[in-house]
């Protein structure tokens, strides 16, 4: 299930309305909408106030359709057995009932929370669980400190309570008033239950999908990155819920659903402990800006949705550079993609979505680099060194359980840890023994032939940074630091769609001679797939705008960006551009480029299209130049620049100044690059023969045998 609306409450237990300034301490709201950046917040006075805004809110989205995930900044359950010891039914729900029968709330926060609570301590012998009050309360059954309470039964903390900063649910007064929020809180939400009904669901007690959920938060989960996030002189309970909201916002529906899931049947569960790597990096993702000063690739994520004029080139352009495309691409776009948390052996290909610290030293312990003996250096001086062997030996996974006495040695191998009393190992081949003795020539290096511990990487080092499209040996080192899960962006969907009346979708159907059959689908998937995007085939459509029209429409609905391929240039049949300059937000970048006629660049339903040639040849060139670090950064890992080399040409070529041209290349034997016999833009062959492309300068160029040329291989376009 998803959700399409997040709701962040902090909740107040104050006895009497909150200043009419909006201040800390008081109850705020914050609401977030899958899909878009905006985040709302408010402030609320009271309890009554604030819950007649939720139910509002609930009632306008259900009615919309839109699914509510709501959360809430107080215990949802109690230590076990404390329902059943109040309600007779463990099923907290039952206890809901049961508070809010006893809690009285009037509509100006004057409440009876302490006269309830001291009644609940009378269900339980001795004295407590609840306490905290203020002096002039003075009802013995309450004691002013926690420490005055005793027999009562209760454990002091839910299993989700013992993380850092977490307050127990039986403290009603003073600094964090958890219980007392609790109380006058669930009364709340019960009277929500009333109204909704089965539309809306608690978990993690209800497993039902409803309209509405809710669920308990702690901001505190993510504190150091609210605190970061925070604007300046915010306050902190607006700052909480409106950088968890956006958080949560960004969180893959699936992930989010199953996060709701978790927990305690009966004590309930903090939504997201521990998943706070991906909360914080939600977080992050939700508000980082680009910095336009920064000429770095742009890694740093941002909110989801592009902006519908995000193509607009300046007017009277008439041919743009290549260089200036890509700039301008660089700047309009930015990563889409949500987060998921993935097991580290299954994450090859992701792309990492927060910076991962060494969980521990690789190696945790110092350790023998090579089979041979080892010692105290300290011992051991110039000259034959014999050395009497204690009985025994280290190897890997077998570590030697005692100490090694000073100016003694034992056998070692590689890989094993050092045992006490040794700092230094000598190489089996430079040694002699008779199984009592080991004898080498002195002097041997202080430490020699061992490894350090955390040589390699130490514990809280970084291990990999954001961003990083996750390779094997990325997965060997997060698996050697003990990290076992990672933040990941979901695959990015590219949607692909080939449009021409002439084209025949695939050569399995029967082409008539005015026909050919589809050659860019099948490229632009496979170079999709390649790219680790998720692939979305969108089949053909006829030169037909309603047809193309009802295609995007189905693209927007199901992928992050679609490729088109044909109709795209100025033309009678060019029915793409048509409909993107009609319905959609078309720009159409004249590129100085060849082969490659202008590339169509497009929001439709808030969706980047890019409307590619038609011409296969042209086709893939604007794939891999413009397609490929666009998808790049949108997934979340980056712009790319292809890493292109310098060879020696062994063709001859004389080219006018004003166009970038791409040719089709390959390497001789000798290294040298050569180029596709044909130029014409019509050749598939020739895209098959290449195994990459000479990029000639936008100026003019003079080549023959022998003159530098950049080669870019395909490979280096991600192209498998
Ligand atoms: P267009 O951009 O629609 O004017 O098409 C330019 C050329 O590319 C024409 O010769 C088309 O027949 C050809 N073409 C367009 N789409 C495809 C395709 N999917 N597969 C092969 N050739 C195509
Ligand atoms: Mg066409």
């Amino acid at each position: 299930m998803s959700f399409d609306t997040i709701v962040v409450v902090d909740w107040s237990g104050a006895s009497s309305p909150s200043p009419v300034r909006p201040s800390k301490d008081a109850i705020w709201i914050g609401v977030a909408r899958r899909g878009t950046a905006e985040i709302e917040t408010s402030y609320h006075r009271t309890r009554h106030d604030a819950t007649e805004t939720l139910a509002t809110l609930f009632e306008a989205e259900r009615a919309a359709g839109r699914r509510v995930l709501a959360g809430f900044d107080f215990p949802f359950g109690y230590p076990r057995g404390f329902a059943e010891a109040v309600s007779g039914e463990a099923d907290p729900l039952t206890l809901w009932r049961a508070l809010s029968d006893r809690i009285e709330d009037a509509p100006d926060n004057a409440n009876n929370r302490f006269a309830v609570a001291a009644g609940l301590n009378d269900v339980f012998p001795g004295i407590g669980p609840f306490w905290g009050c203020p002096d002039s309360l003075g009802d013995p059954r309450l004691p002013s400190k926690g420490t005055l309470r005793h027999g009562h039964g209760m454990t002091e903390r839910r299993a989700c309570d013992r993380t850092k900063g977490a307050q127990p649910v039986w403290k009603l007064f003073t600094t964090g008033s958890v219980g007392s929020q609790a109380l006058l809180g669930i009364a709340r939400l019960q009277a929500l239950r009333h109204r909704f009904g089965p539309d809306l669901a608690v978990r993690p007690f209800e497993r039902h999908d409803a309209p509405i959920t809710l669920v308990e938060l702690f901001p505190s989960l993510i504190a150091p990155t609210v605190e970061a996030l925070a604007e300046d002189n915010e306050i902190k309970d607006r700052a909480q819920v409106r950088i968890l909201a956006a958080a949560l916002a960004q969180l893959e529906p699936r992930q989010l659903d199953a996060m709701t899931r978790e927990g305690d049947a009966e004590e309930g569960w903090i939504l997201g402990l521990g998943h706070e790597t991906l909360l914080e990096a939600a977080a992050r993702a939700a508000f980082a800006t680009p910095d336009p000063l920064e000429d770095m690739p742009k890694t740093d994520l941002m909110p989801p949705r592009l902006r519908d004029d995000c193509f607009a080139m300046p007017q009277g352009v008439r041919w743009v550079p290549v260089d200036d495309a890509l700039a301008k691409l660089h700047d309009a776009l930015h990563p889409v993609t949500g987060l998921e948390i993935l097991p580290t052996a299954r994450a090859a290909g992701r792309v990492l979505a927060a910076d991962v610290t060494a969980k521990r030293s690789n190696p945790p312990m110092p350790n023998s680099a090579v089979d041979g003996y080892g010692f105290a250096h300290a011992a051991t001086g110039t000259g034959v060194q014999r050395l009497p062997l204690v009985a025994g030996r280290a190897a890997a996974g077998q570590p030697y359980p005692h100490a090694v006495p000073p100016g003694h040695a034992i056998r070692i191998l590689t890989g094993a840890i050092l045992p006490e009393g040794v700092d230094t190992v000598v190489l089996e081949e430079d040694t002699n023994t008779d199984a009592t003795t080991v004898v080498f020539d002195g002097p041997a290096k202080p430490r020699a032939n061992t490894r350090k511990d955390g040589e390699d990487v130490a514990a809280g080092d970084p291990a990999l940074p954001k961003g990083r499209r996750l390779r094997a040996p990325d997965l060997a080192l997060a698996s050697a630091l003990g990290i076992g899960e990672l933040p990941v962006h979901r695959p990015l969907r590219v949607g692909v769609v080939s449009t021409g009346d002439e084209i025949v979708s695939a050569p399995d159907r029967p082409a008539a001679p005015h026909q050919i059959w589809d050659a860019n689908r099948p490229m632009l998937l496979a170079l999709a797939s390649g790219w680790h995007c998720e692939a979305v085939d969108l089949g053909h459509v006829p030169d037909d705008p309603e047809q193309i029209a009802a295609r995007l429409d189905e693209g927007a609905r199901k992928t992050d960006v679609i490729l088109t391929s044909g109709g795209a240039s100025a033309g009678d049949e060019d029915h793409v551009s048509a409909l993107l300059r009609q319905r959609g937000t078309l720009s159409s970048w004249r590129i100085a480029l060849k082969p490659g006629r202008p590339l169509a660049l497009a929001m439709w339903e808030g969706t980047p299209v890019f409307g590619l040639p038609g011409n296969p040849v042209a086709a893939l060139v604007c794939a891999l130049i413009f397609a490929r670090p666009a998808l790049s950064l949108m997934a979340g890992a980056g712009w790319t620049v292809p890493q292109g080399f310098t060879v020696p040409a062994a063709f001859s070529k004389r080219k006018k100044p004003g166009r970038r041209e791409y040719l089709r290349a390959r390497l001789t034997e000798e290294g040298h690059a050569e180029v596709f016999a044909s130029e014409g833009s019509g050749r598939i062959s020739g895209l098959s023969w290449a195994d990459g492309l000479v990029e000639l300068p936008d100026e003019a160029a003079e080549v023959t045998p022998g003159t530098p040329v950049r080669y870019i291989p395909y490979a280096s376009f991600g192209l498998i």
